[in-house]
Protein backbone atom coordinates (compact mmCIF):
# COMPACT_ATOMS: atom_id res chain seq x y z
CA UNK A 1 0.00 0.00 0.00
CA UNK A 2 2.80 2.58 1.34
CA UNK A 3 4.48 1.60 -1.63
CA UNK A 4 1.92 2.68 -4.09
CA UNK A 5 1.43 6.17 -2.47
CA UNK A 6 5.56 6.60 -2.61
CA UNK A 7 5.08 6.22 -6.47
CA UNK A 8 2.43 8.67 -6.87
CA UNK A 9 4.11 11.06 -4.74
CA UNK A 10 6.74 10.64 -6.90
CA UNK A 11 4.83 11.35 -10.45
CA UNK A 12 2.86 14.26 -8.50
CA UNK A 13 6.77 15.86 -8.01
CA UNK A 14 7.89 14.62 -11.76
CA UNK A 15 4.50 16.60 -13.22
CA UNK A 16 5.67 19.64 -11.32
CA UNK A 17 8.70 19.62 -12.47
CA UNK A 18 7.28 19.21 -15.70
CA UNK A 19 4.75 21.95 -15.02
CA UNK A 20 7.94 24.35 -14.22
CA UNK A 21 9.13 24.07 -18.37
CA UNK A 22 5.89 25.02 -19.32
CA UNK A 23 5.31 28.56 -20.19
CA UNK A 24 4.31 30.92 -17.13
CA UNK A 25 0.50 31.05 -18.03
CA UNK A 26 0.32 27.18 -17.49
CA UNK A 27 1.87 27.02 -14.16
CA UNK A 28 -1.31 29.19 -12.15
CA UNK A 29 -4.28 27.00 -12.58
CA UNK A 30 -4.66 23.66 -10.39
CA UNK A 31 -3.85 20.78 -12.15
CA UNK A 32 -6.96 18.01 -12.27
CA UNK A 33 -6.17 14.69 -11.93
CA UNK A 34 -8.11 12.11 -14.44
CA UNK A 35 -10.16 9.79 -11.76
CA UNK A 36 -9.28 6.12 -12.95
CA UNK A 37 -11.72 4.84 -14.72
CA UNK A 38 -12.44 1.22 -16.34
CA UNK A 39 -15.20 2.29 -18.88
CA UNK A 40 -13.95 2.46 -22.43
CA UNK A 41 -14.91 5.92 -24.24
CA UNK A 42 -16.95 3.74 -26.86
CA UNK A 43 -18.93 2.28 -23.82
CA UNK A 44 -19.30 5.07 -22.18
CA UNK A 45 -20.48 7.08 -25.35
CA UNK A 46 -22.91 4.18 -25.53
CA UNK A 47 -24.33 4.11 -22.39
CA UNK A 48 -24.79 7.94 -22.90
CA UNK A 49 -26.68 7.72 -25.59
CA UNK A 50 -28.80 5.00 -24.38
CA UNK A 51 -29.52 7.08 -21.21
CA UNK A 52 -30.25 10.16 -22.66
CA UNK A 53 -33.06 8.19 -25.16
CA UNK A 54 -34.94 7.34 -22.21
CA UNK A 55 -34.23 10.66 -20.45
CA UNK A 56 -36.20 11.89 -23.74
CA UNK A 57 -38.92 9.56 -23.45
CA UNK A 58 -39.75 10.58 -20.00
CA UNK A 59 -38.82 14.21 -19.22
CA UNK A 60 -40.59 16.92 -21.61
CA UNK A 61 -37.74 18.51 -24.35
CA UNK A 62 -38.79 21.97 -24.42
CA UNK A 63 -39.54 23.14 -28.52
CA UNK A 64 -38.31 26.35 -28.69
CA UNK A 65 -35.71 26.57 -31.12
CA UNK A 66 -35.02 30.29 -30.20
CA UNK A 67 -34.26 29.33 -26.54
CA UNK A 68 -32.33 26.07 -27.41
CA UNK A 69 -30.37 27.24 -29.99
CA UNK A 70 -29.49 30.21 -27.40
CA UNK A 71 -28.36 27.70 -24.72
CA UNK A 72 -26.28 25.41 -27.65
CA UNK A 73 -23.99 28.64 -28.29
CA UNK A 74 -23.35 28.87 -24.92
CA UNK A 75 -22.31 25.15 -24.79
CA UNK A 76 -20.73 25.35 -27.89
CA UNK A 77 -18.08 28.56 -26.50
CA UNK A 78 -17.74 25.78 -23.23
CA UNK A 79 -16.92 23.28 -25.48
CA UNK A 80 -14.26 25.01 -27.60
CA UNK A 81 -13.10 26.16 -24.34
CA UNK A 82 -12.76 22.62 -22.32
CA UNK A 83 -8.52 22.68 -22.31
CA UNK A 84 -7.14 19.78 -24.35
CA UNK A 85 -6.07 16.98 -22.65
CA UNK A 86 -9.36 16.74 -20.93
CA UNK A 87 -11.19 16.72 -24.50
CA UNK A 88 -12.63 13.61 -26.17
CA UNK A 89 -13.26 14.14 -29.86
CA UNK A 90 -15.75 11.58 -29.81
CA UNK A 91 -17.79 13.37 -27.57
CA UNK A 92 -21.38 14.40 -29.28
CA UNK A 93 -22.20 17.32 -27.37
CA UNK A 94 -25.62 18.58 -27.15
CA UNK A 95 -27.68 20.71 -25.74
CA UNK A 96 -31.34 20.91 -24.66
CA UNK A 97 -33.81 22.35 -22.79
CA UNK A 98 -36.32 20.30 -20.32
CA UNK A 99 -39.77 22.26 -19.50
CA UNK A 100 -39.36 21.75 -15.38
CA UNK A 101 -39.40 24.28 -13.44
CA UNK A 102 -36.82 22.57 -11.06
CA UNK A 103 -33.40 24.37 -10.53
CA UNK A 104 -31.55 21.42 -12.05
CA UNK A 105 -29.12 20.44 -15.06
CA UNK A 106 -27.61 17.01 -15.85
CA UNK A 107 -24.94 15.69 -18.00
CA UNK A 108 -25.33 12.12 -19.19
CA UNK A 109 -21.48 10.48 -20.38
CA UNK A 110 -20.82 11.24 -23.84
CA UNK A 111 -21.68 15.08 -23.53
CA UNK A 112 -25.92 14.92 -23.25
CA UNK A 113 -26.68 17.94 -21.19
CA UNK A 114 -30.27 19.10 -19.92
CA UNK A 115 -30.90 22.28 -18.63
CA UNK A 116 -34.02 22.64 -17.06
CA UNK A 117 -36.25 25.35 -17.50
CA UNK A 118 -36.39 26.66 -13.82
CA UNK A 119 -32.26 26.57 -14.10
CA UNK A 120 -32.53 29.49 -16.73
CA UNK A 121 -35.26 31.34 -15.19
CA UNK A 122 -33.05 31.26 -11.83
CA UNK A 123 -29.90 32.46 -13.68
CA UNK A 124 -29.47 36.21 -12.91
CA UNK A 125 -27.33 36.14 -15.79
CA UNK A 126 -25.58 34.48 -18.82
CA UNK A 127 -22.10 33.87 -16.67
CA UNK A 128 -24.16 32.38 -14.46
CA UNK A 129 -26.04 30.33 -16.80
CA UNK A 130 -22.98 29.34 -18.46
CA UNK A 131 -21.04 28.40 -15.18
CA UNK A 132 -23.13 25.61 -14.24
CA UNK A 133 -23.06 24.51 -17.57
CA UNK A 134 -19.57 24.86 -17.20
CA UNK A 135 -19.41 22.37 -14.13
CA UNK A 136 -21.50 19.93 -15.99
CA UNK A 137 -19.20 19.92 -19.17
CA UNK A 138 -16.66 19.28 -16.52
CA UNK A 139 -18.58 16.56 -15.13
CA UNK A 140 -18.48 15.30 -18.77
CA UNK A 141 -15.13 16.15 -19.26
CA UNK A 142 -13.54 14.28 -16.50
CA UNK A 143 -16.19 11.16 -17.07
CA UNK A 144 -16.67 11.37 -13.36
CA UNK A 145 -19.81 9.22 -13.93
CA UNK A 146 -18.31 6.07 -15.04
CA UNK A 147 -15.34 6.87 -12.88
CA UNK A 148 -17.35 6.88 -10.20
CA UNK A 149 -18.92 3.32 -11.24
CA UNK A 150 -15.52 2.38 -11.47
CA UNK A 151 -15.21 2.75 -7.25
CA UNK A 152 -18.33 1.53 -6.95
CA UNK A 153 -18.83 -1.34 -4.78
CA UNK A 154 -22.67 -1.15 -4.54
CA UNK A 155 -24.19 -4.50 -5.78
CA UNK A 156 -26.97 -2.83 -6.75
CA UNK A 157 -24.92 -1.34 -9.21
CA UNK A 158 -23.22 -4.23 -10.86
CA UNK A 159 -26.36 -6.25 -11.29
CA UNK A 160 -28.18 -3.66 -13.02
CA UNK A 161 -24.94 -2.29 -14.61
CA UNK A 162 -23.73 0.88 -15.97
CA UNK A 163 -26.60 2.70 -17.39
CA UNK A 164 -28.59 2.21 -14.20
CA UNK A 165 -25.70 4.03 -12.09
CA UNK A 166 -25.21 6.60 -14.57
CA UNK A 167 -29.17 7.37 -14.28
CA UNK A 168 -28.47 7.69 -10.84
CA UNK A 169 -25.61 9.54 -10.80
CA UNK A 170 -26.64 12.33 -13.22
CA UNK A 171 -30.33 12.55 -12.46
CA UNK A 172 -29.94 12.47 -9.05
CA UNK A 173 -32.66 13.18 -6.24
CA UNK A 174 -36.05 13.32 -6.80
CA UNK A 175 -35.52 13.48 -10.54
CA UNK A 176 -33.70 10.09 -10.66
CA UNK A 177 -36.28 8.47 -9.15
CA UNK A 178 -38.95 9.49 -11.35
CA UNK A 179 -36.70 8.61 -14.24
CA UNK A 180 -35.95 5.37 -12.93
CA UNK A 181 -38.18 3.97 -10.58
CA UNK A 182 -38.75 4.15 -6.99
CA UNK A 183 -36.81 1.43 -6.43
CA UNK A 184 -34.10 3.33 -6.79
CA UNK A 185 -34.58 6.31 -3.95
CA UNK A 186 -32.47 4.61 -1.70
CA UNK A 187 -29.46 4.51 -4.57
CA UNK A 188 -28.91 7.49 -6.07
CA UNK A 189 -25.78 8.26 -6.20
CA UNK A 190 -24.59 11.95 -5.92
CA UNK A 191 -21.04 12.63 -7.51
CA UNK A 192 -18.53 12.64 -4.46
CA UNK A 193 -17.27 15.75 -2.80
CA UNK A 194 -13.88 15.32 -4.60
CA UNK A 195 -15.62 15.47 -7.98
CA UNK A 196 -17.46 18.43 -7.19
CA UNK A 197 -13.93 19.76 -6.15
CA UNK A 198 -12.82 18.89 -9.86
CA UNK A 199 -15.43 20.21 -11.67
CA UNK A 200 -15.58 23.45 -10.05
CA UNK A 201 -11.94 23.86 -10.80
CA UNK A 202 -12.19 22.63 -14.76
CA UNK A 203 -15.52 24.67 -14.60
CA UNK A 204 -13.43 27.65 -13.41
CA UNK A 205 -10.80 27.02 -16.19
CA UNK A 206 -13.16 26.44 -18.86
CA UNK A 207 -15.39 29.72 -17.85
CA UNK A 208 -12.33 31.99 -18.40
CA UNK A 209 -11.27 30.25 -21.03
CA UNK A 210 -14.37 31.05 -23.06
CA UNK A 211 -14.11 34.37 -22.36
CA UNK A 212 -16.96 34.23 -19.03
CA UNK A 213 -15.51 35.24 -15.46
CA UNK A 214 -15.07 32.03 -13.07
CA UNK A 215 -16.96 33.99 -10.24
CA UNK A 216 -20.20 33.80 -11.89
CA UNK A 217 -19.93 29.83 -11.46
CA UNK A 218 -19.28 30.43 -7.69
CA UNK A 219 -22.23 32.83 -7.76
CA UNK A 220 -24.73 30.69 -9.22
CA UNK A 221 -24.11 28.10 -6.54
CA UNK A 222 -24.85 31.14 -4.09
CA UNK A 223 -28.12 31.65 -6.27
CA UNK A 224 -29.13 27.97 -6.31
CA UNK A 225 -29.17 28.06 -2.60
CA UNK A 226 -30.83 31.15 -2.08
CA UNK A 227 -33.33 30.04 -4.50
CA UNK A 228 -34.22 27.01 -2.73
CA UNK A 229 -35.56 28.18 0.26
CA UNK A 230 -38.53 25.56 1.91
CA UNK A 231 -37.66 22.19 3.39
CA UNK A 232 -36.88 20.95 -0.20
CA UNK A 233 -33.12 21.60 -1.30
CA UNK A 234 -33.36 22.20 -5.02
CA UNK A 235 -32.54 18.89 -7.47
CA UNK A 236 -29.23 20.51 -8.29
CA UNK A 237 -27.49 20.33 -5.10
CA UNK A 238 -28.88 16.64 -4.03
CA UNK A 239 -26.85 15.44 -7.04
CA UNK A 240 -24.10 17.89 -6.60
CA UNK A 241 -23.47 17.84 -3.15
CA UNK A 242 -21.73 21.68 -1.68
CA UNK A 243 -17.96 20.44 -1.33
CA UNK A 244 -16.06 22.62 1.68
CA UNK A 245 -15.79 26.06 0.69
CA UNK A 246 -17.15 25.78 -2.83
CA UNK A 247 -17.47 29.52 -2.91
CA UNK A 248 -14.31 30.34 -1.90
CA UNK A 249 -12.21 28.04 -3.73
CA UNK A 250 -13.67 28.72 -6.85
CA UNK A 251 -12.96 32.17 -6.32
CA UNK A 252 -9.28 31.49 -5.65
CA UNK A 253 -9.09 29.15 -8.85
CA UNK A 254 -10.44 32.21 -10.83
CA UNK A 255 -7.71 35.12 -9.01
CA UNK A 256 -5.32 31.62 -10.92
CA UNK A 257 -6.96 32.28 -14.13
CA UNK A 258 -6.25 34.90 -16.72
CA UNK A 259 -9.84 36.49 -16.96
CA UNK A 260 -11.35 38.74 -19.88
CA UNK A 261 -11.42 41.98 -18.80
CA UNK A 262 -14.56 42.14 -20.90
CA UNK A 263 -15.86 38.78 -19.69
CA UNK A 264 -19.14 38.21 -20.68
CA UNK A 265 -21.89 38.49 -18.09
CA UNK A 266 -25.06 39.96 -18.92
CA UNK A 267 -26.01 39.83 -22.66
CA UNK A 268 -29.53 41.33 -23.98
CA UNK A 269 -29.64 37.62 -25.65
CA UNK A 270 -29.86 36.08 -21.93
CA UNK A 271 -32.57 38.64 -20.98
CA UNK A 272 -35.12 38.07 -24.34
CA UNK A 273 -34.78 34.78 -23.63
CA UNK A 274 -35.44 34.37 -20.33
CA UNK A 275 -38.48 36.79 -21.02
CA UNK A 276 -39.94 34.27 -23.69
CA UNK A 277 -39.63 31.45 -21.23
CA UNK A 278 -41.84 33.39 -18.95
CA UNK A 279 -43.88 34.18 -21.00
CA UNK A 280 -44.49 30.56 -21.76
CA UNK A 281 -47.45 28.65 -19.98
CA UNK A 282 -46.24 27.65 -16.50
CA UNK A 283 -43.45 24.38 -16.13
CA UNK A 284 -44.38 21.37 -14.45
CA UNK A 285 -42.15 20.41 -11.48
CA UNK A 286 -40.16 16.96 -11.81
CA UNK A 287 -42.78 15.94 -8.59
CA UNK A 288 -45.91 16.55 -11.31
CA UNK A 289 -44.05 15.04 -14.02
CA UNK A 290 -43.68 11.95 -12.25
CA UNK A 291 -47.14 12.06 -11.10
CA UNK A 292 -48.76 12.31 -14.64
CA UNK A 293 -45.95 9.43 -15.58
CA UNK A 294 -47.26 7.29 -12.94
CA UNK A 295 -50.69 7.52 -14.15
CA UNK A 296 -49.53 6.90 -17.71
CA UNK A 297 -46.76 4.83 -17.75
CA UNK A 298 -44.98 4.62 -20.89
CA UNK A 299 -44.87 1.46 -22.86
CA UNK A 300 -41.42 1.04 -23.23
CA UNK A 301 -40.74 0.78 -19.15
CA UNK A 302 -42.04 -2.98 -20.20
CA UNK A 303 -39.21 -4.75 -21.45
CA UNK A 304 -41.50 -7.54 -23.13
CA UNK A 305 -44.35 -5.39 -24.77
CA UNK A 306 -43.23 -5.80 -28.49
CA UNK A 307 -43.96 -9.54 -27.40
CA UNK A 308 -46.84 -11.40 -28.63
CA UNK A 309 -48.67 -14.36 -26.53
CA UNK A 310 -49.01 -17.34 -28.22
CA UNK A 311 -51.02 -20.62 -27.27
CA UNK A 312 -48.00 -22.87 -27.82
CA UNK A 313 -45.00 -21.88 -26.01
CA UNK A 314 -41.98 -24.24 -26.24
CA UNK A 315 -40.66 -25.69 -23.30
CA UNK A 316 -37.39 -25.21 -21.76
CA UNK A 317 -34.76 -26.43 -23.55
CA UNK A 318 -32.19 -28.69 -21.13
CA UNK A 319 -29.65 -27.43 -22.54
CA UNK A 320 -28.77 -23.79 -20.28
CA UNK A 321 -26.75 -20.82 -20.88
CA UNK A 322 -25.00 -18.71 -18.08
CA UNK A 323 -26.22 -15.05 -17.91
CA UNK A 324 -24.29 -12.75 -15.89
CA UNK A 325 -25.67 -9.74 -14.42
CA UNK A 326 -22.94 -7.57 -14.02
CA UNK A 327 -20.30 -8.85 -11.65
CA UNK A 328 -22.77 -9.63 -9.25
CA UNK A 329 -25.80 -12.63 -10.67
CA UNK A 330 -25.19 -15.50 -12.53
CA UNK A 331 -27.33 -17.66 -13.26
CA UNK A 332 -28.35 -20.69 -15.64
CA UNK A 333 -31.18 -20.44 -18.05
CA UNK A 334 -32.82 -22.61 -20.62
CA UNK A 335 -31.13 -22.29 -23.55
CA UNK A 336 -34.29 -21.13 -25.56
CA UNK A 337 -35.46 -18.15 -23.14
CA UNK A 338 -34.63 -14.66 -24.22
CA UNK A 339 -33.18 -11.98 -22.27
CA UNK A 340 -34.88 -8.47 -21.30
CA UNK A 341 -33.07 -6.31 -18.80
CA UNK A 342 -34.33 -2.92 -17.07
CA UNK A 343 -32.51 -0.63 -15.04
CA UNK A 344 -33.49 -3.13 -12.06
CA UNK A 345 -34.60 -6.55 -13.32
CA UNK A 346 -34.38 -8.93 -15.79
CA UNK A 347 -36.65 -11.34 -17.37
CA UNK A 348 -36.68 -14.48 -19.05
CA UNK A 349 -38.54 -15.95 -21.37
CA UNK A 350 -39.58 -18.05 -24.34
CA UNK A 351 -41.11 -16.85 -27.63
CA UNK A 352 -44.97 -16.29 -27.53
CA UNK A 353 -44.17 -15.87 -23.17
CA UNK A 354 -44.11 -12.28 -23.01
CA UNK A 355 -45.85 -9.08 -24.14
CA UNK A 356 -47.58 -6.27 -22.94
CA UNK A 357 -48.92 -7.82 -19.41
CA UNK A 358 -45.72 -9.68 -18.56
CA UNK A 359 -44.61 -13.49 -19.03
CA UNK A 360 -46.31 -16.24 -19.23
CA UNK A 361 -43.71 -18.41 -18.43
CA UNK A 362 -40.09 -17.72 -17.70
CA UNK A 363 -38.38 -16.27 -14.85
CA UNK A 364 -38.10 -12.68 -13.07
CA UNK A 365 -35.06 -11.50 -11.45
CA UNK A 366 -34.58 -8.38 -9.81
CA UNK A 367 -33.87 -6.01 -6.64
CA UNK A 368 -35.58 -3.93 -4.52
CA UNK A 369 -35.87 -1.43 -2.18
CA UNK A 370 -37.69 -2.50 1.16
CA UNK A 371 -38.03 -0.77 4.66
CA UNK A 372 -37.61 -3.44 6.63
CA UNK A 373 -33.99 -4.83 6.67
CA UNK A 374 -35.29 -8.42 8.23
CA UNK A 375 -35.07 -10.74 5.52
CA UNK A 376 -38.83 -12.20 6.51
CA UNK A 377 -39.98 -9.13 6.89
CA UNK A 378 -38.51 -7.36 3.96
CA UNK A 379 -40.01 -10.74 1.98
CA UNK A 380 -43.39 -10.07 3.32
CA UNK A 381 -43.75 -6.68 2.54
CA UNK A 382 -42.34 -7.08 -1.32
CA UNK A 383 -45.35 -10.11 -1.60
CA UNK A 384 -47.25 -7.48 -0.12
CA UNK A 385 -46.92 -4.93 -2.94
CA UNK A 386 -46.52 -7.09 -5.48
CA UNK A 387 -50.37 -8.64 -4.85
CA UNK A 388 -51.25 -4.98 -4.62
CA UNK A 389 -50.17 -3.76 -7.74
CA UNK A 390 -52.91 -3.80 -10.10
CA UNK A 391 -51.55 -6.05 -12.96
CA UNK A 392 -50.90 -8.79 -10.58
CA UNK A 393 -54.39 -8.86 -8.46
CA UNK A 394 -55.39 -12.19 -10.11
CA UNK A 395 -52.30 -13.87 -7.76
CA UNK A 396 -52.50 -14.86 -4.07
CA UNK A 397 -50.85 -16.27 -2.22
CA UNK A 398 -50.62 -20.23 -1.75
CA UNK A 399 -48.38 -20.90 1.22
CA UNK A 400 -46.62 -19.74 3.88
CA UNK A 401 -42.87 -18.80 3.63
CA UNK A 402 -40.75 -21.93 4.08
CA UNK A 403 -36.86 -20.85 4.64
CA UNK A 404 -34.74 -22.14 2.25
CA UNK A 405 -31.36 -20.77 0.78
CA UNK A 406 -29.83 -19.45 -2.60
CA UNK A 407 -26.30 -20.08 -2.89
CA UNK A 408 -25.84 -20.72 0.50
CA UNK A 409 -27.13 -17.55 1.89
CA UNK A 410 -30.83 -17.41 3.91
CA UNK A 411 -33.65 -17.15 1.07
CA UNK A 412 -37.39 -17.53 1.48
CA UNK A 413 -39.23 -19.83 -0.50
CA UNK A 414 -43.86 -18.85 -1.22
CA UNK A 415 -45.95 -19.98 -4.02
CA UNK A 416 -48.37 -17.63 -5.53
CA UNK A 417 -51.28 -18.55 -7.71
CA UNK A 418 -54.10 -17.22 -9.75
CA UNK A 419 -56.39 -17.19 -13.34
CA UNK A 420 -53.97 -15.72 -15.18
CA UNK A 421 -55.64 -13.24 -17.49
CA UNK A 422 -53.37 -13.68 -20.36
CA UNK A 423 -53.98 -17.39 -21.14
CA UNK A 424 -57.31 -17.97 -18.87
CA UNK A 425 -55.07 -20.52 -17.61
CA UNK A 426 -54.05 -20.73 -13.21
CA UNK A 427 -50.92 -19.42 -13.52
CA UNK A 428 -48.23 -20.71 -10.32
CA UNK A 429 -45.41 -18.56 -9.06
CA UNK A 430 -42.44 -19.71 -7.51
CA UNK A 431 -41.15 -16.51 -5.85
CA UNK A 432 -37.51 -16.78 -4.26
CA UNK A 433 -35.87 -13.80 -2.14
CA UNK A 434 -32.81 -13.38 -0.62
CA UNK A 435 -30.82 -10.37 0.76
CA UNK A 436 -28.13 -9.17 -0.24
CA UNK A 437 -25.32 -7.40 1.63
CA UNK A 438 -26.50 -3.51 1.10
CA UNK A 439 -29.74 -4.46 2.88
CA UNK A 440 -31.77 -4.76 -0.66
CA UNK A 441 -34.64 -7.64 -1.61
CA UNK A 442 -33.23 -10.21 -4.53
CA UNK A 443 -36.33 -12.02 -6.05
CA UNK A 444 -36.58 -14.82 -8.25
CA UNK A 445 -40.31 -15.36 -9.58
CA UNK A 446 -40.50 -18.30 -12.01
CA UNK A 447 -43.74 -18.69 -13.75
CA UNK A 448 -45.93 -21.45 -15.79
CA UNK A 449 -49.45 -22.37 -15.88
CA UNK A 450 -50.53 -24.66 -13.57
CA UNK A 451 -50.46 -27.34 -16.19
CA UNK A 452 -47.03 -27.44 -17.83
CA UNK A 453 -45.78 -26.73 -14.52
CA UNK A 454 -43.79 -30.41 -13.81
CA UNK A 455 -42.37 -29.64 -17.26
CA UNK A 456 -40.59 -26.39 -15.85
CA UNK A 457 -39.96 -27.62 -12.66
CA UNK A 458 -36.42 -28.89 -13.32
CA UNK A 459 -35.54 -25.30 -15.36
CA UNK A 460 -36.54 -23.61 -12.39
CA UNK A 461 -34.58 -25.89 -9.92
CA UNK A 462 -31.78 -25.28 -11.92
CA UNK A 463 -32.05 -22.10 -11.92
CA UNK A 464 -32.59 -21.28 -8.14
CA UNK A 465 -29.44 -24.03 -7.79
CA UNK A 466 -26.95 -22.39 -10.30
CA UNK A 467 -27.59 -18.54 -8.50
CA UNK A 468 -24.37 -16.87 -7.71
CA UNK A 469 -24.64 -14.21 -5.78
CA UNK A 470 -20.80 -12.09 -5.69
CA UNK A 471 -22.27 -8.72 -3.94
CA UNK A 472 -19.20 -8.61 -1.19
ZN1 LIG B 1 -21.38 18.57 -9.88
Amino acid sequence: MKKINLGRNFAVMALVWTMLMLPFAAIGQTRISIPKNKYSIQEEIRVGRQASAEVEQQMPILNDSEATRYVQNIGQRLVSAIPPQFRHPEFQYQFKIVNASDINAFALPGGYMYINRGMIEAARNEGELAGVMAHELSHVALRHGTAQATKQSNPLNQILGIGAVLGGAILGGQTGAAIGSTIFQGYLLRYSREYETQADTLGAQIMARAGYDPRDLANVFRTIEQQSGGSRAPEFLSSHPNPANRYENINREAQLLRVSPNAIQNTRQFELVQNRLSRMPRAQSMAEIEQNAQRNPPGRTNPTANGRYENRVELPSSRTRSYTGGNFLRVNVPNNWQVFETQDSVTFAPQGAFGDNGITHGALIGVTQTRSRDLGQATEEYVNSLLQNQSNSYLRQQSNFSRTSIDGRAAYATVLSGRSPITGRTEVVNLYTTQLSNGSLLYIAMVAPQEESSRYNNAFRNLVRSAQINDR
